[in-house]
């Protein structure tokens, strides 16, 4: 099963079961939002989004929003659909990256997926920006990291520029300046995490952001660790400044309902989602596709 398979099953079941009559009723529309309240929280949707989605709807169901001669399932399927992008964040945020050069730094907890992510990003801005990126490897602590993303880099042919276990505010420095000589117009850093939050690697980053003015600050964070998502966001957001948002890892989580939470209770925009290890497996999110692809 994919990324949100499992609300969309629960959540048409509900919808088809509890809305055979023609018109929305006090009581279907009760019945239908008891399940559908059940499949976000079975779902992993945060409470507070559950209580806020489930609010909204009842408003719209049970206010002025019916519509003569449109079926009572259609109707709900269109005020679930619609309130669902609300939550998601309406509309797609996409990659700020007007400036010359444009710096992407890249953020997340150690095995997250972040250097995997940042070789997907290179690939993408290529292909649909047709922009000339360059990778950086600064993950001087974890072993092999800026060996794996020369790899990468070498397999996809993206430039990467790494000093080994130099600072990573010089070798930064040096990487703004080769890609100017070199003409590439995005850097991608891919910066170090650990497996926890901790003030050094706060301030390491901190450094690193104030020496590099990025365009964006995108964390990276693996959508298989559930709730746990919006705590590591707040806290990097909080510390860091951040500009949105890539979960990883979403074809292993049929579930997803922490990512659809993240929006709402963060404020950050989800920019992209990763789907697979392959380097084309990673979209921009879009909430109404992603609405589409649970009430679809
Ligand atoms: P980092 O420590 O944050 O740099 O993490 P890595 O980029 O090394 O990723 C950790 C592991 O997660 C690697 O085995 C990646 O191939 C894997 N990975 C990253 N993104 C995805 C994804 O979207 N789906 C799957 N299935 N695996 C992923």
């Amino acid at each position: 099963m994919a990324f949100g398979d499992f609300l969309s099953k629960k959540m048409k079941k509900s919808i088809e079961k509890n809305m055979q009559k023609s018109t929305l009723t006090a009581e279907n529309i009760q019945d239908t939002l008891k399940e559908i309240r059940l499949a976000l929280l079975e779902s992993d949707v945060n409470v507070d989004v559950v209580k806020e989605l489930i609010a909204k709807i009842k408003e719209k169901a049970e206010g002025g929003y019916i519509q003569e001669g449109v079926k009572a399932n259609q109707q709900m399927v269109k005020i679930v659909h619609d309130e669902l992008i609300e939550i998601l964040g309406k509309e797609n945020s996409p990659l700020e990256l007007s400036k010359k050069p444009s710096v992407i730094m890249m953020v997340g907890l150690q095995g997250s997926g972040k250097t995997t992510t940042a070789n997907k990003l290179a690939h993408l801005v290529r292909k649909k920006n047709s922009k000339n990126p360059l990778l950086v490897g600064l993950d001087i602590y974890r072993p092999g990291a800026i060996e794996q993303l020369v790899e990468l880099g070498q397999k996809n042919n993206i430039s990467v520029f790494e000093k080994g276990k130099q600072d990573p505010i010089i070798t930064a420095k040096q990487a703004l300046e080769f890609a100017e000589q070199n003409g590439h117009d995005v850097i991608i850093l891919d910066t170090a995490g650990r497996l926890q939050i901790d003030e050094k690697l706060m301030n390491e980053l901190n450094e690193l952001r104030k020496n590099t003015s990025p365009s964006e600050t995108l964390l990276v964070v693996d959508g298989m660790i559930g709730q746990e998502i919006i705590n590591v966001t707040n806290e990097f957001n909080r510390l860091l400044k951040l500009t949105g948002v890539i979960v990883t890892k979403l074809d292993g989580d049929a579930r997803g309902g922490a990512t659809l939470s993240i929006t709402y209770m963060t404020k950050l925009p989800i920019k992209f989602i990763g789907e697979g290890e392959g380097v084309s497996s990673l979209s921009p999110f879009y909430p109404k596709r992603m609405s589409d692809r649970i009430l679809g």
